[in-house]
């Protein structure tokens, strides 16, 4: 049995959780809101470690990470649960499941960096659910992965306390960061969760000098309006106007009925981030130059993107190959 990090004992067998910013009091016998870090008479107990829901190579660009190895493979897996509750979530069959509600397989670190490297990916992606609540799986699985030279991916919403994420950032190399809105009010109504824990994360990633996306999913009528829009925009201009943005399309799922985002609200809003931030894109949606790369400078194309078919006609590694500009993005 693993034992869990981040927790104490209140009274008895009563313990807390520290890992994310609900400090969840859970008593014998039972989990927290995230489903998966139990209290097994009186021990805090990560359920999920090493027990994965789903498992696949993927292109990096469906992570989305447009300016992290474009056009590379990464070796992709999640597990169940997830610490909010989104009643829009696009993933509600793992996230909002219980071990017990969902077809797990046994995945050891070694065995997932294992197979990463034979199917010849750039690294390992946490990604599907939540990634954080994996805290314990996904610490031994990245120390592992970056001794055998992969790169370590987050997809994740942010909801996390500092010390634990202080601890993931050394095994990082790049993150994206699903925020939901700008508005405290959106996160509290919508999402069982708080905006300022997001925020703090978004910060220290940056500060971190870890590569950073940032992925908003685009509801209408929720969180499109042009108020709302700026407000995120601006809020990330102000951290650096260089972070790659998605507009990610939304679909009915989990308590939503709301239509998919109409394409004419995904245009909009990109149109209206591009004012201001270097590189937007529309993702979940047939889009080709909204999901292409151009440069910020000259305004040639940089990467060209089709779907998941990935071509970069105007780079020199990391730069504009027509006017020199560096453009923010790794590359081999
Ligand atoms: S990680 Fe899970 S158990 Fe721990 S505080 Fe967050 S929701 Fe609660």
């Amino acid at each position: 049995m693993v034992e869990a990090r981040f927790w104490n004992t209140v009274t008895g067998k009563k313990v807390q959780c520290f890992l994310c910013p609900h400090h969840c009091m859970i008593s014998a016998q039972k989990s927290g809101i995230c489903r998966v870090r139990t209290n097994q008479n009186g021990i805090l107990v990560p359920e999920t470690y090493a027990r994965v829901s789903s498992i696949a190579v993927d292109p990096v660009e469906k992570k989305p990470l447009y300016h992290f190895f474009p056009g590379s493979r990464i070796f992709s897996m999640g597990s169940v649960g997830c610490n909010l509750g989104c009643y829009f979530c696009q993933n509600w069959r793992i996230s909002q499941a219980s071990p017990l509600e969902c077809p797990l397989q046994d995945v050891s670190p070694e065995e997932a960096v294992k197979r990463a490297m034979e199917e010849n990916t750039v690294g390992i992606a946490f990604t599907y659910n939540e990634p954080f609540i994996w805290w314990e799986y996904v610490f031994d699985t990245a120390k592992l992965a970056r001794k055998k030279g992969l790169k370590v991916v987050f997809v994740t919403n942010g909801y996390i306390e500092k010390e634990p994420l202080r601890e993931l950032l050394p095994l990082s190399d790049a993150m994206n960061i699903d925020l939901k809105a700008m508005d405290d009010s959106f996160y509290r109504k919508y999402c069982k969760g708080r905006l300022q824990p997001v925020i703090d994360t978004i910060t220290m990633i940056h500060e971190a000098g870890i590569h950073l996306e940032i992925t908003n999913l685009l509801l209408a009528g929720l969180n499109d309006s042009p108020v709302a829009i700026e407000r995120l925009v601006e809020w990330v201009y102000n951290l650096d106007s260089e972070i790659p943005l998605h507009f990610s399309r939304a679909f009915p799922a989990y308590q939503c009925n709301l239509p998919p985002t109409p394409p004419a609200v995904m245009g909009r809003v990109w149109r209206q981030a591009r004012e201001k931030l270097s590189y937007v894109y529309q993702g979940n949606i047939a889009a080709d130059e909204a999901s292409s790369t151009f440069c910020s400078s000259c305004g040639k194309l940089l990467v060209e993107r089709s779907g998941y078919a990935v071509s970069s006609v105007g780079l020199q590694r990391d730069r504009c190959r027509h006017c020199g500009k560096q453009v923010k993005m790794v590359v081999k």
